[in-house]
């Protein structure tokens, strides 16, 4: 016992306060303000993986993290597409993908929007017709709004998703 506060009084705080991000502050207040008048508080979010390496996914993770904390401002990723109101979709459009993600957005009930998250689902020429995969997503889906990045950080997914939020009526 000792020992140990001798080495916490000689080392000292080791943890740093985080510096505050201003933008991103003004951001989230705006998304919490539309979520709030456009959605009753309360977006639900299916997300889907048409085939995607997974980096996507790993920044929409760190969206429920304690700083981004999407939750707070009334954004839910929800497992069911029937509790949706957006289907988020990422990868690229495969074959085998393909059919699921059209049957997830079928499910979800009426009003509807697809917004599509980095850049495979938006794939051009030449590799976006093989034997293997179907995109662009637009040819499947009426897109709503687009996050372009490869991937995109979170604090650029909460922005397009502000951009998605002006849009809409
Ligand atoms: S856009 Fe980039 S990061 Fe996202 S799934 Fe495709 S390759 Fe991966």
């Amino acid at each position: 016992m000792i020992q140990f506060w001798q080495k916490r009084i000689k080392i000292g705080t080791l943890t740093e306060s985080i510096e505050i991000d201003k933008e991103l502050e003004t951001i989230k207040k705006e998304l919490k303000n539309e979520v709030a008048k456009k959605f009753a508080g309360s977006l639900a979010i299916r997300m889907v993986d048409s085939g995607s390496c997974n980096a996507c996914e790993a920044e929409c993770n760190a969206l429920s993290n304690p700083y981004y904390d999407l939750e707070r401002l009334g954004i839910y990723f929800v497992a069911s597409p029937r509790h949706a109101d957006v289907m988020l979709l990422s990868g690229i459009m495969t074959f085998n993908m393909t059919p699921h993600a059209i049957e997830t957005y079928k499910q979800i009930p009426e009003p509807k929007w697809v917004i599509t998250i980095g850049d495979c689902p938006a794939m051009a020429a030449p590799f976006e017709q093989t034997y293997a995969i179907k995109a662009p997503a637009g040819k499947h889906f009426e897109i709503a709004h687009h996050i372009p990045g490869c991937p995109p950080s979170p604090k650029e997914i909460i922005k397009g998703l502000l951009e998605f939020l002006r849009k809409i009526a």
